[in-house]
């Protein structure tokens, strides 16, 4: 097993007792990371969303990590999925985000909201790997502001007649079916959830977006809906809750993205101190000048800043599978913010310190440091901005009457 992720399971071991299947399951885990970090590498110096992904992730049997035994995934508790997030961001965070839209969002919205039939058909297949889900709430002109969403429904005998677009959904151009959130024409007040299957007539790629500034193996789709029905069997959850599904289902993807970015900090720690071990310069390693030692400290620092916050989280919301209440949410919601906002600030900052100690090659996606440089920066806007995780922060400690937007 990798060495940091063996460390961070002992470490966890602290807080929490494992049961054999579930350290078995982390072994599986390890396998599937060990094997994606070449193909990885490979499709993102090629520039390319990394087909071989799903492939592996099938293989090792992990993409239905958090998926109920009942619908053929493995059950895990989010601290196990957390783990796996941690791992998965070692090997950067192009996986990470194709495993977060694909099972940690979209996945967890059906188990969370879904019929029995629609986690039959929907989650079966997820959990196999047969399918590829994606989420859609962002639009081109929503993002940080979603209750403002424009894409529409209306009622048409039993289906519903979808039209508008979602811009930067991670999956969007190979999902199989988008949880897709909508208004009612006819009373706008109502914003609902649906699952939408892409092979149907009025479903289109609008683009794909190749233009990033990193996050390469991961694809992020521009979607659009022209009168697209969808049957009623496809509504997630019940109409008018569709804000409740989307917070929900955020809330456990900034713990992913939280856990993520601690694993792409400990990659950063370990290339970091390996450069700094071998690389010579005025005839010593470079990791025996003091300023250098300086970057690795901060490194350090910021991984122990955002695990346990992280981990925190991650054992209140088996609490809160054990005993649901309105408290419980709200703490989780205030929690996960507070994780992911440190979390993905501090991975962009330990990947920036890890390119300084890297020095030139740092500057370059040959190296493992430069392609975190690139792929870290979107973590501090998707799911929530800096800004926005700010103000919830805030606001939930200022009380009724101080939310600021
Ligand atoms: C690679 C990638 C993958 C993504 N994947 C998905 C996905 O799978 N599904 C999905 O639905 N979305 C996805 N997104 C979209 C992402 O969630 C949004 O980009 C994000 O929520 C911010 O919205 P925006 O880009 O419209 O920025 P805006 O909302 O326009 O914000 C612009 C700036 O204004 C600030 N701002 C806005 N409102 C306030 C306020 N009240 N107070 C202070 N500052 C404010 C913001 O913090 C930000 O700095 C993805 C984005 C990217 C780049």
């Amino acid at each position: 097993m990798e060495k940091s992720f063996s460390e961070s399971i002992e470490l966890v071991k602290n807080i929490y007792k494992f049961s054999s299947e579930e350290l078995e399951i982390l072994e599986k885990v390890d396998a599937a990371a060990g094997e994606l970090v070449a193909s990885e590498f490979d499709h993102y110096l090629k520039r390319e969303v990394n087909t071989d992904a799903l492939a592996i992730a099938k293989k090792h049997g992990i993409l239905g990590l958090p998926i109920d035994k009942k619908y053929g995934g493995l059950g895990v508790n989010p601290m196990i999925s957390v783990l796996a997030g941690e791992r998965f961001g070692q090997v950067g965070l192009g996986f990470s985000t194709f495993f977060g839209a694909n099972v940690m969002l979209a996945g967890m919205a059906v188990q969370n909201w879904g019929s029995d039939e629609q986690k039959e058909r929907y989650l079966r297949r997820l959990a196999a790997g047969d399918i590829i889900m994606a989420f859609g709430l962002t639009e081109p002109d929503i993002g940080s502001d979603p209750m403002s969403l424009k894409t529409s429904y209306e009622k048409k005998g039993s289906n519903y007649i979808l039209n508008g677009s979602k811009y930067y959904i991670s999956n969007g151009g190979i999902a199989n079916a988008v949880v897709v959130f909508a208004r009612s024409k006819t009373n706008p007040a109502e914003i609902s959830a649906f699952i939408v299957d892409t092979d149907k007539p009025g479903f289109k790629v609008e683009m794909e977006l190749k233009e990033k500034i990193g996050l390469f193996t991961s694809d992020t789709g521009m979607l659009g809906f022209h009168d697209l029905e969808i049957p009623e069997q496809n509504i997630l959850g019940s109409l008018g809750n569709g804000m409740l599904v989307a917070y929900s289902s955020i809330l456990y993807g900034r713990l992913g993205i939280s856990s993520a970015c601690t694993g792409v900090m400990e990659d950063c720690l370990n290339s970091t101190v390996a450069r700094a071990k071998e690389r010579i310069q005025f005839g010593k390693e470079i990791g025996k000048h003091q300023l250098v030692q300086e970057h690795i400290a901060e490194i350090a620092l910021n991984i122990e800043r955002a695990r346990w916050p992280t981990y925190i989280t991650a054992l209140r919301a088996i609490e809160y599978l054990k005993s649901p209440s309105e408290d419980l949410v709200r703490e989780l919601d205030q929690r996960s913010a507070i994780a992911k906002r440190i979390a993905s600030r501090a991975a962009w900052e330990s990947a920036d310190h890890a390119v300084q100690v890297f020095g030139g090659f740092g500057y370059s996606l040959l190296s493992p440091v430069g392609r975190h440089y690139c792929d870290t920066r979107v973590t501090r806007i998707f799911e929530g901005t800096d800004e926005i995780m700010n103000l919830k922060i805030a606001s939930h400690i200022l009380g009724k009457g101080f939310r600021a937007f």
